[in-house]
C-alpha cells in the first residue's frame, strides 16, 4: 500500500478575513500551516460586510456558517432609491427566496464579528494552524524548494510554499508579478458610520439592504450583528482624477472623519439619506484603491508563493465582493492543495490560480462598472433609473456570480 503523503508545510502572510479563511481550509484539508500577522493581536478594523450566497455557501465548507448566522442579520430585500428625493427604485426580495435559490443565505456582518468566527476555528484547530501576531513580514525570499520569510531581523521562518494574504499592500506580491505600480486611487472615499438600531428615530429603522444612488454618489445601509445595529456607508467621488496611491500609516488608513467633511464632499447630492446620516454619532472614512482587474494566472502564482484576496485583485466595494473572493480563493486553494506533499505544491498553487483568476478579474471588472452606472448623471442616469423600475429585481439579481 502506498503510505500517506507527507503534508506540506505553508506560511501564510496575513491574518485578515482572507488569511484566516485559508489557514483554516488548508487545515482542514490535512496541511500544517503557519500565520504571520503584523498586527499586535488578532483584530479586525472597519464596519459591516455584505455576504452573498456564493460566500455563505463557502462558509458552510469551512464549518463556520452557523457560527456566522448566529452573529450576522438575514435581510429580507434590498430595495434601491433616489438619493435625492428617497423614491423607491427597484426592491428583490433576499431571505428565505435567495437562500432556496442559490442554497446559501444572505448575510450582513460586522467584520469584527466575521473575523472572530474565522479565528475561533482556526484556533480549534489546533497544532494543524500555529498563529502569531505581532509579526510584521519584511523579507520574502525563494531558496530552492523553500520559500523563507523574515520579520525585522531576529526571526525567519521557512515552508515549502507561501500564501500571500497580506492585503492591499502586500509584500508578497513583489515575489509574483514583477511591476513596481502601485494600487490605482479611484479619487473615491468610503464614510462609514455605525448606530445601535434602538437609538434611531423609528421612520429610519429597516430590516432591508437599502442602497441610495445619486451622482457621482451612492449609500448603502444594512443592518448587523442580529439586527442590533444598521450599518451606513457614504462612497462619494471626492477628488475627480485621483492623486495618486499612497500607503496610509496603518494607524490612520480609518480616520475619524467628522461631519462637516463629509457634508462638504456630499453637497446636497444625498438629501434623501440626510436624515440617516444625521442620526449616526461616529464617521470613519477610508479611501478607496483599486488594480486593474487580473490579466492571468501569472498575477495570482509563481511556483511556491500564491496570492489570495486583495493582495491578488484588490476592487472597489461596489459589488460587496472583496472579502467574498477572498473567501472563494481560499476555500479554491485548500480544494487544489488538499493534502498534497511538498513537490506537489507549486502544481497545485497553478491549477489554483488557474481556476481563480477569471472570476475574480470579472468580480473587479463589474465593480468597477457598478460605480459608473451608480454614480451616473444626465441622460445615464434617467436611462438607469428607468432600466431599475421597470426590470427590477431582474436587474438586481446576479446569478452568474451568486452560482459560482
Ligand atoms: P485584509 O483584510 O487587508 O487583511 C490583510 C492582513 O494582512 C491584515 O490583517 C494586515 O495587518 C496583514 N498584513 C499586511 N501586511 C503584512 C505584513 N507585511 N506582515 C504580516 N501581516 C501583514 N467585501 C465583501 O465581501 N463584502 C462587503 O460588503 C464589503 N464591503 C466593503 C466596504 C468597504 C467600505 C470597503 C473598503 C471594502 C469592503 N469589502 C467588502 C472588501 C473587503 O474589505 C476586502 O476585500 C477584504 O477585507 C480583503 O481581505 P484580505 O484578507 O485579502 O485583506
Amino acid at each position: 500500500a502506498c503510505a500517506e503523503p507527507m503534508p506540506a508545510r505553508i506560511l501564510i502572510a496575513g491574518g485578515g478575513i482572507g488569511g484566516l479563511a485559508a489557514a483554516v481550509a488548508l487545515a482542514r484539508g490535512g496541511q500544517s500551516v503557519e500565520l504571520l500577522e503584523q498586527a499586535a493581536a488578532f483584530s479586525e478594523v472597519g464596519a459591516g460586510i455584505q455576504l452573498g450566497p456564493n460566500v455563505t455557501r463557502r462558509l458552510k465548507a469551512l464549518g463556520v456558517l452557523d457560527a456566522a448566522r448566529q452573529l450576522a442579520a438575514r435581510p429580507a430585500s434590498v430595495a434601491v432609491r433616489d438619493a435625492q428625493d428617497g423614491a423607491l427604485l427597484a426592491r428583490m426580495p433576499l431571505g428565505d427566496s435567495i437562500e432556496r435559490k442559490y442554497g446559501g443565505p444572505y448575510l450582513c456582518m460586522h467584520r469584527a464579528d466575521l473575523h472572530a468566527v474565522l479565528l475561533q476555528a482556526a484556533q480549534a484547530l489546533g497544532p494543524r494552524i500555529e498563529l502569531n501576531t505581532g509579526t510584521p513580514i519584511t523579507q520574502v525570499a525563494a531558496r530552492g524548494d523553500t520559500v523563507c520569510l523574515g520579520s525585522g531581523s531576529h526571526h525567519a521562518w521557512e515552508g515549502d510554499g507561501l500564501v500571500g494574504a497580506d492585503g492591499l499592500w502586500s509584500l508578497v506580491r513583489s515575489r509574483v508579478v514583477e511591476e513596481a505600480a502601485p494600487p490605482r486611487a479611484t479619487g473615491h472615499t468610503a464614510w462609514r458610520a455605525l448606530a445601535r438600531i434602538e437609538a434611531l428615530p423609528s421612520v429610519l429603522r429597516s430590516a432591508d439592504v437599502q442602497v441610495w444612488l445619486g451622482e457621482r454618489l451612492h449609500a448603502v445601509a444594512y443592518p448587523v450583528r442580529g439586527g442590533g445595529w444598521l450599518n451606513l456607508v457614504i462612497l462619494a467621488e471626492v477628488q475627480p482624477g485621483g492623486v495618486g496611491a499612497k500607503k496610509q500609516d496603518p494607524a490612520d488608513w480609518d480616520q475619524q472623519a467628522d461631519m462637516a467633511a463629509l457634508l462638504a464632499a456630499i453637497g446636497n447630492r444625498c438629501d434623501g439619506v440626510f436624515p440617516l446620516i444625521e442620526a449616526m454619532p461616529q464617521w470613519r472614512a477610508w479611501q478607496l484603491n483599486d488594480r486593474a482587474p487580473l490579466a492571468g494566472p501569472q498575477e495570482m502564482v509563481r511556483g511556491r508563493v500564491a496570492l489570495l484576496g486583495d493582495a491578488a485583485h484588490p476592487m472597489l466595494p461596489y459589488l460587496a465582493q472583496g472579502a467574498g473572493m477572498a473567501i472563494e480563493d481560499a476555500v479554491a486553494l485548500a480544494e487544489r492543495v488538499g493534502n498534497c506533499d511538498a513537490d506537489s505544491l507549486p502544481a497545485a498553487f497553478g491549477r489554483y490560480a488557474s481556476a481563480r483568476w477569471q472570476r475574480n478579474a470579472r468580480v473587479q471588472a463589474r465593480a468597477r462598472r457598478n460605480g459608473e452606472v451608480f454614480h451616473a448623471s444626465g441622460a445615464k442616469r434617467v436611462a438607469r433609473d428607468a432600466a431599475l423600475r421597470v426590470l427590477g429585481a431582474h436587474l438586481l439579481d446576479n446569478p452568474w456570480l451568486y452560482e459560482g
